[in-house]
């Protein structure tokens, strides 16, 4: 076979195929945008197609919940759990359930380098590193091959990540009685920018405060919890400097010019009240309109439960998290991912000549 998918739009990045391929023909490798694309070594492709058969773009709509979710607004009772949460800690308040039962948990961390990546936790502290929203596309690296292994040793698993990446996991255990154990968790998501401009952020940030990046985080509740001061907030510290210091270039580039998310997100499949997962978390933006007593500057969780799986896993939660009901409307009303993808930027390619060209600082002064 020559490719896996018959263009950019139709692949996601999610490794699925890369993961299924039993004579280990797919390389998942970065194009010139830094997104990562499959690519088949001829001299070791069979040509089987499991790769295609499996995968959530080409398989549009298998992998999806039939029924309507039932939706509540969330909130965790700790204020230091809501301080440290995108949201309204919904993720912590999830994931200590499967902890408190022996489970794993994968979700998105950073490297040392601070590359976005999915990595295991079976403690506390590792699992924390997964909380708060990092907008850059994680690379699976070898997640799926990991969570197969544990639900083989009989291992309750959870798993976090975008819509698309639920849907290759999906695809890539199938329908065996290895999912009795895996539990998944989605988000609502905007679009997934690229880790080439991420890093070459990365780098612009060190070069021009010369000092060394120590920490980031993507969001902060400084300003309070609300969907305008969700696009600033960005803070980092150095080695030189502790104190958290904010610059928002990023935020421009990703909500402002809208290019530099990968283009498969403008035609998604999984902008979708029918989700692929147990459980998908957002944020609740509009409780101050819907249920005024229920909004908290910390933050809001919006949660659809879309599976008995998840309503169960919810159950499990409520030591942690005070939940109110609510509609799948006011839902759908706020978040328009639910029912359509983030189109392309019409400046799009323009902008890539001139990134290619030009780099970093000229399209962030530009765009
Ligand atoms: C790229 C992206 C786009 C999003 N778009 C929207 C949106 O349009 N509307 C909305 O309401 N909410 C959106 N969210 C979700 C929201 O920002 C919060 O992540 C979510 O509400 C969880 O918050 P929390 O307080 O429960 O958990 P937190 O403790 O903040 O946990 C963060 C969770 O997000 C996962 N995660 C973080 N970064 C990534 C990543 N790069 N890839 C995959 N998983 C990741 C972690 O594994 C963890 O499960 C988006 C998140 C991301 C990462």
């Amino acid at each position: 076979m020559q490719s896996v998918y018959p263009k950019k739009e139709n692949c996601c990045g999610c490794g699925a195929c890369s993961a299924i391929c039993a004579m280990q023909a797919i390389h998942m490798l970065p194009d010139e945008e830094g997104f990562l694309y499959p690519k088949i070594d001829p001299t070791r492709c069979v040509n089987c197609r499991r790769c295609t058969g499996i995968c959530p773009i080409l398989q549009e709509g298998n992998y999806k919940q039939n029924g309507l979710p039932s939706v509540c607004a969330a909130r965790h009772k700790s204020k230091q759990v809501l301080q440290n949460s995108t949201s309204g800690g919904a993720f912590t308040a999830v994931s200590d359930a499967i902890l408190r039962q022996g489970g794993i948990i994968y979700g998105a961390d950073f490297d040392e380098s601070f590359r976005v990546i999915h990595r295991r936790a079976e403690t506390t502290e590792q699992r924390d590193r997964m909380r708060f929203s990092k907008y850059v596309q994680s690379d699976m690296g070898d997640t799926y091959t990991r969570i197969k292994k544990d639900l083989k040793a009989g291992r309750i698993t959870f798993f976090t990540g975008t819509p698309c990446q639920c849907a290759g996991l999906r695809g890539f255990i199938g329908e065996s009685s290895l999912t009795e154990n895996l539990y998944m968790c989605d988000l609502i998501c905007y679009s997934i920018p690229s880790p080439l401009v991420w890093e070459d952020y990365k780098n612009l940030l060190e070069e021009e405060y010369g000092e060394k990046i120590t920490g980031i985080q993507f969001r902060s509740k400084n300003l309070g919890w609300s969907r305008d001061n969700s696009k600033k907030g960005f803070l980092f510290t150095t080695d030189k400097n502790p104190n958290k210091q904010e610059d928002n270039r990023f935020y421009q580039l990703f909500f402002k010019s809208g290019s530099i998310t990968r283009p498969s997100c403008s035609q998604c499949q999984f902008t979708d009240i029918h989700r692929v997962s147990d459980l998908t978390i957002a944020d609740y933006w509009g409780i101050e309109k819907y249920s005024p007593d229920f909004f908290d500057p910390l933050g809001v969780s919006l949660i659809l439960i879309n599976s008995p799986k998840g309503e169960d896993l919810l159950r499990q939660c409520q030591q942690d998290m005070i939940t109110e009901n609510r509609s799948p409307e006011e839902a759908l009303n706020e978040q328009k991912r639910l029912s359509e993808p983030l189109p392309l930027s019409q400046n799009r390619t323009q902008f890539w000549k001139d990134y290619k060209h030009f780099g970093l600082r000229y399209v962030l002064e530009k765009y």
